[in-house]
């Protein structure tokens, strides 16, 4: 008997803020995704081996930034 297993990351969009890049210095919407990463077994997203990550992504230079939890909520209101 054998075992597949791994680890899965989906991402999932939040929210989109008009922001002032950091990195570019433009301002454009910065999309914020949460990243979350699953255990599975034969293909089978089952539980989450970690927490939640966000970050937010320019949609102008396409540079990425994580954020905490508590950056992400306000953003995301
Ligand atoms: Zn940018």
């Amino acid at each position: 008997m054998f075992l597949i297993f791994g680890f899965k990351s989906s991402d999932r969009r939040l929210a989109a803020p008009v922001l002032l890049c950091a990195y570019c210095g433009v301002t454009a919407a910065q999309v914020l995704v949460r990243r979350t990463t699953k255990f599975s077994l034969f293909f089978i997203p089952l539980f989450p081996v970690r927490a939640a990550r966000h970050f937010t992504q320019c949609t102008n230079c396409a540079n990425t930034r994580f954020v905490d939890a508590r950056e992400a909520e306000r953003l995301a209101v």
